[in-house]
């Protein structure tokens, strides 16, 4: 069976890999791996610059979707797994030009706990009471249209914690924007903590209830109670020692390096009997199978030619574009950084920044001591146009931004950072608009009727690097049992 793979970003090659391993072990089966551009990985991508780890796309992938370490453990880089120093966690968001740490007890943009949400500076008053008000909210029913974060969280908590916690705290994950992301897409639980309880707070109090008793549960069962030893908590994220490059160069030594057509852009699949044609540059091959991992809106103009109606649901999902801006100082002449990760910037502080992390505390040893590196995102949704400034032009908005927010004193405008740079990700992130499960449902079908086709990326069902993992992997397996 001939396969040709077309997108060599994470997903495309984890589906190599898998064909990869049913190649050697003896499974009638070729691929060939097209990549548009002269390098594989597509937003993954770091290098180590005088000794510090500079990560230009993902820094990490979460923890609990096991996916990725799995894959990483397979390719022999286990004890190359780094966990997030989460003893050092902290995060802020920016309210005027001061930084206020998110109140503890938050889970999933619900506030939890009672004196923590009382005495945060980051809600008024009136959100405080609306906050607390929100224990008497009615169950929603069943059965009623997908809607925006936006308009659940405002339903719920009011507009103030739609600016300054659900809008920052997604954009962060998705460069998204919560007008627009679907609730039922990336808060599931939510939606349906609201048609059960009514109260999203008293419905994550339950379930957190639940959860404690079932560790309980099972801490009795292995014995641990007994010996009063704590299960040690697992960290929030996951990377590598090496950077997230790391697992893209042990994925290119295990694939065939026949089998990568790099700079080679595929410009339409077409059908051709029981079979398919790819076509790239002037030349049209024909193989068995397809599984297209390329950003949704590239797959929606290739299959143009086979199917009309799926080209057009593809296209139709959205994607954002980001920016990251790497910044090395000496940390000596800095001030003291606030403790924590970083912060995250609302869009209603107006500011080109939409986040900042503290690069050396969220992974130890990845940076040489006395050296400090700050990341910060651009761009998203809101703010697209960014990608057309120069280098120079970004890397004086972050130092302008920092220098506001941090204050003179922690990093001078006349402090020029040791090394600096800037990366650009086009129309890298999906977003899942309402009624993106409909689509993705639409799509799915359309996509069983036309025998041999697979599609993976992160435009359909999880946007972070595990789950891109998962659906390449899944692809590649069900083409080679359908043999
Ligand atoms: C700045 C940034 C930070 C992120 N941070 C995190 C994080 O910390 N943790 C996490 O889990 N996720 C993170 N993500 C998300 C995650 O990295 C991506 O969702 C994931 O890497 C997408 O993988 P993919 O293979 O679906 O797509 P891509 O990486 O976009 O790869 C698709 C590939 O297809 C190629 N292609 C396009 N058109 C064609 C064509 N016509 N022919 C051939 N090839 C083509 C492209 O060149 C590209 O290489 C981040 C993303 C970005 C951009």
């Amino acid at each position: 069976m001939r396969i040709a793979i077309i997108g060599g970003g994470i997903a495309g090659m984890a589906a190599a890999f898998e064909l990869e391993k049913a190649r050697t072990a003896g499974n009638p089966v070729e691929y060939t791996l097209f990549e548009s551009r002269e390098r594989l990985g597509g937003s993954l991508s770091s290098e180590i610059v005088n000794g510090t780890l500079i990560e230009q796309g993902p820094d990490s992938f979460l923890t609990e979707k096991p996916a990725a370490a799995d894959l990483c453990r397979e390719l022999g880089l286990g004890g190359e797994l780094l966990p997030s120093n989460d003893a050092a966690r902290k995060t802020y968001i920016v309210v005027g030009n001061r930084l206020v740490a998110l109140p503890d007890g938050l889970m999933f943009l619900v506030p939890t706990k009672l004196i923590p949400t009382a005495l945060t500076r980051l809600f008024s008053i009136s959100t405080k009471v609306r906050m607390a008000l929100e224990l008497l909210h009615p169950p929603r029913p069943t059965g009623l249209p997908d809607e925006a974060v936006a308009d659940l969280v405002r339903r719920h908590f009011g507009q103030e914690a739609v600016d300054r916690l659900a809008d920052p705290l997604l954009s962060g994950i998705y460069g998204g924007d919560s007008a627009q992301l679907s609730a039922r897409t990336v808060l599931p639980g939510l939606v349906k903590m609201e048609s059960e309880y009514g109260s999203l707070t008293r419905g994550m109090l339950a379930a957190h209830a639940k959860m404690r008793g079932k560790a309980k549960e099972s801490t009795k069962k292995n014995g641990t109670a007994q010996a009063g030893a704590k299960p040690a908590a697992r960290a929030i994220f996951t990377s590598l020692r090496g950077g997230m490059q790391q697992l893209i160069n042990a994925l290119i030594a295990r694939l065939d390096p026949a089998a990568l057509r790099l700079s080679t852009p595929v410009s339409a699949i077409e059908r051709s009997g029981d079979g398919w044609v790819v076509k790239a540059g002037d030349k049209a091959e024909r193989y068995d199978a397809v599984i297209v991992s390329s950003p949704a809106w590239a797959a929606g103009v290739m299959l143009a030619p086979v199917d009309a109606a799926l080209s057009e649901e593809l296209s139709a999902i959205p994607y954002s574009s980001s920016i990251t801006v790497n910044l090395v100082y000496d940390e000596g002449k800095l001030g003291r950084l606030p403790d924590g990760f970083g912060f995250l910037v609302p869009a209603v502080e107006g500011r080109a920044m939409l986040a900042a992390t503290f690069v050396h505390r969220k992974f130890l040893g990845r940076t040489p001591p006395g050296k400090a590196v700050i990341r910060a995102f651009l761009g998203g949704m809101k703010n697209e146009a960014l990608l057309t400034e120069t280098d120079e032009a970004l890397v004086a908005m972050v130092r302008r931004d920092l220098n506001e927010i941090l204050g003179e004193k922690t990093i001078s405008l006349a402090l020029e950072p040791e090394y600096a740079q800037v990366a650009r990700w086009r129309r890298a992130m999906a977003q899942y608009a309402v009624g993106h499960q409909d689509r993705t449902a639409r799509i799915a079908a359309r996509v069983a009727a036309l025998p041999g086709l697979r599609l993976a990326g992160n435009a359909y069902d999880g946007i972070g690097i595990p789950d891109c993992i998962r659906l390449g992997r899944l692809a590649a397996r069900e083409l080679t049992a359908a043999q």
